[in-house]
Protein backbone atom coordinates (compact mmCIF):
# COMPACT_ATOMS: atom_id res chain seq x y z
CA UNK A 1 0.00 0.00 0.00
CA UNK A 2 1.45 3.34 -1.31
CA UNK A 3 0.69 5.51 1.88
CA UNK A 4 -0.34 9.00 1.60
CA UNK A 5 1.88 11.62 3.87
CA UNK A 6 -0.36 14.36 5.46
CA UNK A 7 1.29 17.47 4.85
CA UNK A 8 0.35 19.63 8.11
CA UNK A 9 2.88 22.48 6.30
CA UNK A 10 1.05 23.13 3.14
CA UNK A 11 -2.62 22.98 4.42
CA UNK A 12 -1.86 25.34 7.22
CA UNK A 13 -0.25 27.46 5.01
CA UNK A 14 -3.12 27.82 2.22
CA UNK A 15 -5.25 28.55 5.61
CA UNK A 16 -3.22 30.88 6.39
CA UNK A 17 -3.57 32.77 3.52
CA UNK A 18 -7.34 32.67 3.79
CA UNK A 19 -7.29 33.96 6.93
CA UNK A 20 -4.91 36.90 5.61
CA UNK A 21 -7.68 37.65 3.47
CA UNK A 22 -10.34 38.00 5.78
CA UNK A 23 -8.58 39.81 8.31
CA UNK A 24 -7.86 42.10 5.16
CA UNK A 25 -11.49 42.46 4.44
CA UNK A 26 -12.37 42.94 7.93
CA UNK A 27 -9.80 45.53 7.85
CA UNK A 28 -11.27 47.07 4.61
CA UNK A 29 -14.79 46.88 5.14
CA UNK A 30 -15.26 47.46 8.58
CA UNK A 31 -12.20 48.85 9.89
CA UNK A 32 -11.82 46.76 12.01
CA UNK A 33 -7.77 44.85 12.92
CA UNK A 34 -8.24 41.66 14.64
CA UNK A 35 -5.83 41.68 17.18
CA UNK A 36 -4.68 38.81 19.88
CA UNK A 37 -2.86 39.38 23.03
CA UNK A 38 -0.41 36.74 24.57
CA UNK A 39 0.33 36.17 28.18
CA UNK A 40 4.17 34.64 28.73
CA UNK A 41 4.87 33.94 32.62
CA UNK A 42 8.22 32.67 33.68
CA UNK A 43 11.47 31.58 31.03
CA UNK A 44 10.36 28.32 29.96
CA UNK A 45 12.40 28.06 26.86
CA UNK A 46 9.85 26.18 24.51
CA UNK A 47 7.27 28.45 25.60
CA UNK A 48 9.10 31.58 24.78
CA UNK A 49 9.51 29.92 21.09
CA UNK A 50 6.35 28.88 20.59
CA UNK A 51 4.75 32.70 21.68
CA UNK A 52 7.35 34.42 19.31
CA UNK A 53 6.13 32.01 16.31
CA UNK A 54 3.09 32.77 16.86
CA UNK A 55 3.30 36.67 16.94
CA UNK A 56 5.70 36.26 13.24
CA UNK A 57 2.70 34.41 12.26
CA UNK A 58 -0.13 36.82 13.77
CA UNK A 59 1.25 39.82 11.98
CA UNK A 60 2.07 38.30 9.36
CA UNK A 61 -2.06 37.25 8.89
CA UNK A 62 -2.39 41.10 9.08
CA UNK A 63 -3.32 40.82 12.53
CA UNK A 64 -2.07 42.69 15.44
CA UNK A 65 0.15 40.70 18.13
CA UNK A 66 0.51 42.05 21.83
CA UNK A 67 2.73 40.14 24.09
CA UNK A 68 2.57 40.27 28.22
CA UNK A 69 5.47 39.16 29.82
CA UNK A 70 5.04 38.24 33.47
CA UNK A 71 8.14 37.10 35.75
CA UNK A 72 7.72 33.59 37.20
CA UNK A 73 7.25 34.79 40.74
CA UNK A 74 4.34 36.63 39.90
CA UNK A 75 1.20 36.15 41.56
CA UNK A 76 -1.95 34.91 40.66
CA UNK A 77 -3.96 37.70 41.76
CA UNK A 78 -1.75 39.64 38.93
CA UNK A 79 -1.77 37.50 36.09
CA UNK A 80 -5.68 37.78 36.67
CA UNK A 81 -5.51 41.43 36.97
CA UNK A 82 -3.82 41.37 33.45
CA UNK A 83 -6.54 39.15 32.09
CA UNK A 84 -9.31 41.64 33.37
CA UNK A 85 -7.69 44.54 31.58
CA UNK A 86 -7.69 42.63 28.76
CA UNK A 87 -11.06 41.56 28.59
CA UNK A 88 -12.12 45.16 28.81
CA UNK A 89 -9.58 46.17 26.04
CA UNK A 90 -11.54 46.13 22.91
CA UNK A 91 -8.31 46.13 20.49
CA UNK A 92 -7.93 42.72 21.99
CA UNK A 93 -10.17 39.69 20.12
CA UNK A 94 -8.38 37.18 21.27
CA UNK A 95 -6.33 36.22 24.42
CA UNK A 96 -4.25 33.24 25.05
CA UNK A 97 -2.10 32.57 28.51
CA UNK A 98 0.40 30.40 27.44
CA UNK A 99 0.98 26.78 29.14
CA UNK A 100 2.16 25.47 31.38
CA UNK A 101 1.72 28.16 34.39
CA UNK A 102 4.14 28.00 37.37
CA UNK A 103 3.33 25.56 39.81
CA UNK A 104 1.72 28.03 42.55
CA UNK A 105 -0.92 29.13 39.89
CA UNK A 106 -4.24 27.89 39.23
CA UNK A 107 -3.72 27.63 35.41
CA UNK A 108 -7.73 26.11 35.38
CA UNK A 109 -8.99 29.64 37.16
CA UNK A 110 -6.74 31.74 35.05
CA UNK A 111 -8.10 30.45 32.10
CA UNK A 112 -11.39 31.33 33.55
CA UNK A 113 -11.11 34.40 33.96
CA UNK A 114 -10.57 35.12 30.02
CA UNK A 115 -13.92 36.21 28.46
CA UNK A 116 -15.00 33.27 26.45
CA UNK A 117 -15.57 35.39 23.29
CA UNK A 118 -11.66 36.61 23.40
CA UNK A 119 -10.76 32.87 24.38
CA UNK A 120 -9.18 31.89 21.25
CA UNK A 121 -7.63 28.40 22.97
CA UNK A 122 -11.59 27.73 23.60
CA UNK A 123 -10.33 25.64 26.91
CA UNK A 124 -12.98 27.92 29.38
CA UNK A 125 -15.73 26.05 30.74
CA UNK A 126 -17.73 27.81 28.78
CA UNK A 127 -16.15 27.09 25.26
CA UNK A 128 -15.80 23.61 26.29
CA UNK A 129 -19.62 23.37 27.10
CA UNK A 130 -20.68 24.44 24.48
CA UNK A 131 -18.11 21.92 22.09
CA UNK A 132 -19.74 19.42 24.40
CA UNK A 133 -23.43 20.22 23.71
CA UNK A 134 -22.55 20.65 19.62
CA UNK A 135 -23.06 24.75 20.08
CA UNK A 136 -20.98 27.25 18.19
CA UNK A 137 -18.15 28.56 20.52
CA UNK A 138 -14.12 28.62 19.89
CA UNK A 139 -13.07 25.53 19.35
CA UNK A 140 -9.15 24.17 20.66
CA UNK A 141 -6.98 24.72 18.20
CA UNK A 142 -4.94 21.63 18.09
CA UNK A 143 -7.88 19.27 17.53
CA UNK A 144 -9.57 21.73 15.08
CA UNK A 145 -6.46 21.70 13.02
CA UNK A 146 -6.39 17.85 12.99
CA UNK A 147 -10.40 17.57 11.59
CA UNK A 148 -8.99 19.70 8.91
CA UNK A 149 -6.37 17.55 7.83
CA UNK A 150 -8.23 14.12 8.23
CA UNK A 151 -10.95 15.78 5.82
CA UNK A 152 -7.80 16.20 3.34
CA UNK A 153 -7.36 12.71 2.74
CA UNK A 154 -11.41 12.01 3.97
CA UNK A 155 -14.85 13.74 3.20
CA UNK A 156 -17.18 10.97 4.88
CA UNK A 157 -16.31 10.55 7.69
CA UNK A 158 -19.55 9.29 9.34
CA UNK A 159 -19.86 6.02 10.79
CA UNK A 160 -15.76 5.90 11.28
CA UNK A 161 -14.32 4.29 13.86
CA UNK A 162 -12.17 6.54 15.59
CA UNK A 163 -9.55 6.19 18.40
CA UNK A 164 -8.39 8.84 20.46
CA UNK A 165 -5.31 8.31 22.64
CA UNK A 166 -5.17 10.52 25.04
CA UNK A 167 -7.88 11.98 27.37
CA UNK A 168 -6.24 16.09 28.09
CA UNK A 169 -8.53 18.84 28.06
CA UNK A 170 -6.27 20.18 25.64
CA UNK A 171 -6.31 17.61 22.82
CA UNK A 172 -7.61 14.70 23.73
CA UNK A 173 -11.19 15.07 24.69
CA UNK A 174 -12.24 17.91 22.57
CA UNK A 175 -10.72 16.06 19.73
CA UNK A 176 -13.50 12.55 20.48
CA UNK A 177 -16.00 15.80 20.76
CA UNK A 178 -15.04 16.44 17.22
CA UNK A 179 -15.25 13.33 15.81
CA UNK A 180 -18.27 12.47 17.55
CA UNK A 181 -19.23 15.36 15.74
CA UNK A 182 -18.76 14.00 12.77
CA UNK A 183 -20.73 11.06 13.44
CA UNK A 184 -17.67 8.85 14.06
CA UNK A 185 -17.90 6.37 16.43
CA UNK A 186 -15.68 7.40 19.42
CA UNK A 187 -13.20 5.50 21.47
CA UNK A 188 -11.06 7.56 24.18
CA UNK A 189 -8.20 5.71 24.87
CA UNK A 190 -5.36 6.88 28.17
CA UNK A 191 -3.08 5.29 30.50
CA UNK A 192 -5.74 2.57 31.90
CA UNK A 193 -6.70 1.51 28.62
CA UNK A 194 -6.49 -2.48 28.52
CA UNK A 195 -4.40 -3.83 25.32
CA UNK A 196 -4.06 -0.63 23.50
CA UNK A 197 -3.05 -2.48 20.37
CA UNK A 198 -6.00 -4.00 20.63
CA UNK A 199 -8.20 -0.78 20.91
CA UNK A 200 -6.33 0.85 18.12
CA UNK A 201 -6.31 -1.50 15.70
CA UNK A 202 -10.06 -0.66 15.17
CA UNK A 203 -9.42 2.13 14.19
CA UNK A 204 -10.10 3.68 10.94
CA UNK A 205 -8.98 6.65 12.58
CA UNK A 206 -6.18 7.01 14.60
CA UNK A 207 -5.40 10.10 16.72
CA UNK A 208 -2.37 9.80 19.12
CA UNK A 209 -2.13 12.92 21.55
CA UNK A 210 -0.23 11.10 24.70
CA UNK A 211 3.72 12.75 24.80
CA UNK A 212 5.40 9.32 24.67
CA UNK A 213 7.68 8.74 22.03
CA UNK A 214 6.70 6.08 19.03
CA UNK A 215 4.32 4.40 21.93
CA UNK A 216 1.83 3.20 18.57
CA UNK A 217 3.49 0.94 16.84
CA UNK A 218 2.77 -0.32 13.56
CA UNK A 219 1.15 -3.58 14.38
CA UNK A 220 -1.66 -1.34 16.09
CA UNK A 221 -2.43 0.02 12.86
CA UNK A 222 -5.47 -1.23 10.79
CA UNK A 223 -4.42 -1.13 6.99
CA UNK A 224 -5.30 1.79 5.29
CA UNK A 225 -6.12 3.45 8.46
CA UNK A 226 -5.72 7.68 8.59
CA UNK A 227 -2.78 8.36 11.34
CA UNK A 228 -3.14 11.74 13.05
CA UNK A 229 0.09 11.81 15.29
CA UNK A 230 -0.40 15.26 17.70
CA UNK A 231 2.74 14.41 19.58
CA UNK A 232 5.75 16.50 19.88
CA UNK A 233 8.41 14.43 21.71
CA UNK A 234 12.29 15.95 21.90
CA UNK A 235 14.46 12.75 21.80
CA UNK A 236 18.20 14.04 21.92
CA UNK A 237 17.94 16.75 18.75
CA UNK A 238 15.10 15.52 16.89
CA UNK A 239 11.75 15.88 17.04
CA UNK A 240 9.13 12.96 17.02
CA UNK A 241 6.15 11.49 17.75
CA UNK A 242 3.74 8.99 19.29
CA UNK A 243 3.12 6.73 16.31
CA UNK A 244 6.50 4.95 15.25
CA UNK A 245 6.02 6.36 11.68
CA UNK A 246 8.47 4.53 9.58
CA UNK A 247 6.47 1.29 10.86
CA UNK A 248 2.54 2.58 10.71
CA UNK A 249 3.36 4.08 7.46
CA UNK A 250 4.01 0.37 6.25
CA UNK A 251 0.08 0.28 6.78
CA UNK A 252 -1.32 3.44 7.07
CA UNK A 253 -3.60 4.74 4.27
CA UNK A 254 -2.33 8.43 5.01
CA UNK A 255 -0.43 10.08 8.48
CA UNK A 256 1.22 13.56 9.47
CA UNK A 257 4.60 13.68 10.05
CA UNK A 258 6.50 14.91 12.75
CA UNK A 259 7.28 18.03 12.43
CA UNK A 260 5.28 19.18 9.78
CA UNK A 261 2.08 17.34 10.25
CA UNK A 262 -0.26 18.69 13.60
CA UNK A 263 1.43 21.35 14.51
CA UNK A 264 1.67 23.80 11.79
CA UNK A 265 -2.30 23.78 11.95
CA UNK A 266 -2.19 24.46 15.55
CA UNK A 267 -1.20 28.14 14.86
CA UNK A 268 -3.17 28.61 11.79
CA UNK A 269 -6.31 27.57 13.83
CA UNK A 270 -5.59 29.97 16.83
CA UNK A 271 -5.01 32.45 14.14
CA UNK A 272 -8.57 31.83 12.80
CA UNK A 273 -10.18 31.51 15.87
CA UNK A 274 -8.77 35.33 16.57
CA UNK A 275 -10.22 36.16 13.04
CA UNK A 276 -14.04 34.35 14.57
CA UNK A 277 -13.83 36.01 17.52
CA UNK A 278 -12.98 39.43 16.20
CA UNK A 279 -16.40 39.43 13.86
CA UNK A 280 -18.64 37.33 16.54
CA UNK A 281 -17.49 40.34 19.00
CA UNK A 282 -19.50 42.56 16.60
CA UNK A 283 -21.99 40.48 15.78
CA UNK A 284 -20.71 40.21 12.05
CA UNK A 285 -21.18 36.99 10.00
CA UNK A 286 -18.21 34.43 10.45
CA UNK A 287 -15.89 35.38 7.75
CA UNK A 288 -15.87 32.39 4.84
CA UNK A 289 -12.31 30.72 5.95
P1 LIG B 1 -1.17 15.36 28.56
O1 LIG B 1 -2.02 16.41 29.15
O2 LIG B 1 0.07 14.94 29.26
O3 LIG B 1 -2.07 14.07 28.30
C1 LIG B 1 -1.51 12.87 27.90
C2 LIG B 1 -2.57 11.82 27.80
O4 LIG B 1 -1.94 10.61 27.39
C3 LIG B 1 -3.28 11.52 29.12
O5 LIG B 1 -4.66 11.45 28.91
C4 LIG B 1 -2.72 10.17 29.54
O6 LIG B 1 -3.67 9.31 30.19
C5 LIG B 1 -2.39 9.53 28.20
N1 LIG B 1 -1.36 8.52 28.36
C6 LIG B 1 -0.21 8.60 29.06
N2 LIG B 1 0.47 7.44 29.00
C7 LIG B 1 -0.28 6.60 28.27
C8 LIG B 1 -0.15 5.26 27.86
N3 LIG B 1 0.93 4.53 28.22
N4 LIG B 1 -1.10 4.70 27.13
C9 LIG B 1 -2.20 5.40 26.75
N5 LIG B 1 -2.39 6.70 27.12
C10 LIG B 1 -1.46 7.29 27.86
O7 LIG B 1 -0.67 15.78 27.09
P2 LIG B 1 -1.35 16.73 25.97
O8 LIG B 1 -1.25 18.14 26.38
O9 LIG B 1 -2.66 16.17 25.51
O10 LIG B 1 -0.27 16.52 24.81
C11 LIG B 1 -0.05 15.25 24.24
C12 LIG B 1 1.09 15.35 23.24
O11 LIG B 1 0.69 16.24 22.20
C13 LIG B 1 2.39 15.94 23.79
O12 LIG B 1 3.49 15.33 23.12
C14 LIG B 1 2.31 17.41 23.41
O13 LIG B 1 3.60 17.99 23.27
C15 LIG B 1 1.64 17.29 22.07
N6 LIG B 1 0.92 18.49 21.66
C16 LIG B 1 1.11 18.90 20.38
C17 LIG B 1 0.44 19.99 19.92
C18 LIG B 1 0.65 20.39 18.50
O14 LIG B 1 0.42 21.54 18.15
N7 LIG B 1 1.06 19.46 17.64
C19 LIG B 1 -0.43 20.71 20.74
C20 LIG B 1 -0.65 20.25 22.04
C21 LIG B 1 0.03 19.13 22.49
P3 LIG B 1 -4.25 9.61 31.68
O15 LIG B 1 -5.28 10.69 31.47
O16 LIG B 1 -4.83 8.32 32.08
O17 LIG B 1 -3.08 10.06 32.51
Amino acid sequence: MTVGIIDGKAVAASLREKIAGAASNLRNVHGLTPGLAVVLVGDDPASHVYVRNKGIATKKAGMRSVEHRLPADVSEADIVALVRDLNGDDGVDGILVQMPLPDHINAHRVINEIDPEKDVDGLTEANAGKLMLGETGLVPCTPQGSIILIRTVEQKLSGLNAVVVGRSILVGKPLAMLLLAENCTVTLAHSRTKDLAHVCRSADILCAAVGRPEIIKGDFVKDGAIIIDVGINRVGDRLIGDVDFAAASERAGAITPVPGGVGPMTIACLLKNTVLAAARRRALKDPEI
